[in-house]
């Protein structure tokens, strides 16, 4: 028997948790923050495990969803053993480290928060166990009745990330974390050739909520949004691209600085700031170490002016250029919400979404935004909309068709749908119960637990 437990996530992209026991192991399966929440409200529901055994945590990759609750995990259970691939560790340890004054600031006041320093982030990190891509670990836990392996398969999705299998005697489970089966500027796609079948299936289901023909490939979004900066750039204009700090950030300079070496896209300054560039170098050490399309070019050779040393940003009128700002969703306070609040008001200068944007973000509501619209981001006051706005889709995850086709390839007895919202999980159900009928389905909801064969 097999029991699963939501303690974060489950019918939304939040604090992604998520609680497994097998043959009397409890395994966590990442330990995320909610993006959006603040404080306590970002942590996954811990409570939840108190009458549970609980041995392992396995991170599937280093995105703050996935693992921004860690260090409060091992606070409450000092016991665990964390396991991951070596790339996230490196990571995990970078992000971690940044996210101590974050937290700090946030959590001001609030009662009862144990803070977590760069110390203890050093001893977290040092602890985490790594195993490459296809190396069996152990998984056996103080109770545990037969015996457990672990084992990672590339994601797809960014540096490091990996789907888990876990074998335990004759029965397979694979969790997916986040996944891409096709490749991006960097990445290639999720490795799927070597995994066989699995009796339960753990999938994400982000994009099962949008049409696969309106989002378009990689290929002919990247031919269209080179076409688009090459307007921009010709009448002067700088272009500002909200991007994730960890795999968007690599993949659009990628693609930017492939696009200009091959003639395709006007040379022009690329600005790219925070702690981005410092993934960037993580990208770079590796990039022998893992697949990837082009490990022979190093991120840190491609010339960046630093967004952090501009504090005039009229000099970007005089410089025009491609502007990679983080955050994605362009969250108050962040440098791409302060180079939108500029930008917007500018004419001849554009704003181009590349990635997700949650419907409560500022992000969401820019992308949305037209030309002289009256856009209001903080308080009362509006900005009318005077330059260009696009949305374009990179994504870092798996389309909803191409779920589908790789759930029937596992043909599993039972599939869990989690980190997708309601709509989203609906989708893929409806069609995995199509093309597999019989399958046992369940979608994943926080605090509801999940009991799988008998
Ligand atoms: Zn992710």
């Amino acid at each position: 028997m097999i029991k699963f437990l939501p303690i974060g996530g489950g019918k939304e992209i939040g604090a992604n948790s998520y609680y497994l026991q097998i043959a009397g192991t409890g395994i966590l399966l990442d330990c995320g923050i909610h993006p959006r929440k603040k404080g306590l409200d970002s942590l996954p529901l811990f409570d939840l495990l108190e009458n549970y055994p609980l041995d392992f945590v396995i991170i599937s990759h280093a995105h703050q969803d996935h693992i921004g609750a860690l260090p409060f995990l091992i606070k409450k259970f000092p016991h665990v053993i964390i396991y991951t691939t070596p790339y996230t560790k490196e990571l995990v340890s970078v992000t971690l480290h940044n996210a101590v004054n974050i937290l700090k600031k946030e959590t001001a006041g609030e009662d009862g928060i144990s803070f977590y320093t760069h110390e203890e982030i050093d001893l977290l990190v040092r602890s985490i166990r790594d195993y490459d891509y296809h190396e069996e670990f152990e998984l056996n836990g103080l109770n545990s009745s037969c015996e457990l392996k672990g084992c990672f398969y590339g994601a797809g999705h960014i540096l490091g990330s990996a789907m888990v299998m876990i074998k335990a005697d004759d029965k397979k489970i694979l969790y997916t974390g986040d996944v891409n089966l096709s490749g991006q500027s960097i990445q290639t796609g999720a490795d799927i050739d070597s995994l066989g079948k699995a009796d339960l299936l753990i999938m994400e289901s982000t994009y099962g909520d949008s049409d696969t023909k309106l989002t378009g490939s990689w290929e002919s979004e990247r031919v269209r949004f080179i076409n688009d900066l090459n307007k921009i750039i010709s009448q002067g204009g700088s272009v500002l691209i909200p991007v994730f700090a960890l795999g968007k950030m690599q993949e659009m300079l990628m693609l930017i600085y492939e696009a200009v070496r091959s003639g395709k896209l006007t040379d022009a300054e690329i600005y790219t700031g925070g702690i981005g560039r410092e993934i960037s170098n993580i990208y770079d050490r590796f990039r022998y170490a893992v697949k990837r399309k082009n490990p022979d070019t190093e991120l840190k050779e491609i010339p960046q002016s630093n967004l952090n040393d501009i504090n005039d940003y009229n000099h970007f009128k005089k410089n025009p250029g491609y502007l990679l700002a983080s955050s994605g969703m362009m969250l108050e306070g962040t440098t791409s919400f302060q180079l939108a609040e500029f930008l917007l008001r500018q004419k001849n200068f554009a704003v181009f979404g590349v990635g997700y944007m949650d419907p409560s973000t500022p992000g969401y509501k820019i992308i949305n935004a037209k030309k002289n619209d009256a856009l209001k981001l903080t308080g009362d006051r509006a900005i009318k909309v005077e330059c260009e706005i696009k949305r374009y889709y990179f994504s870092a995850h798996a389309n909803r068709d191409s779920l589908i086709n790789f759930a029937k390839r596992l043909k599993p007895g039972a599939v869990i749908l989690v980190h997708g919202e309601e709509s989203a999980q609906n989708w893929i159900g409806y069609h995995l119960l199509e093309s597999q009928p019989g399958v046992k389905l369940f979608s994943a909801e926080l605090g509801k637990e999940i009991i799988v064969g008998d």
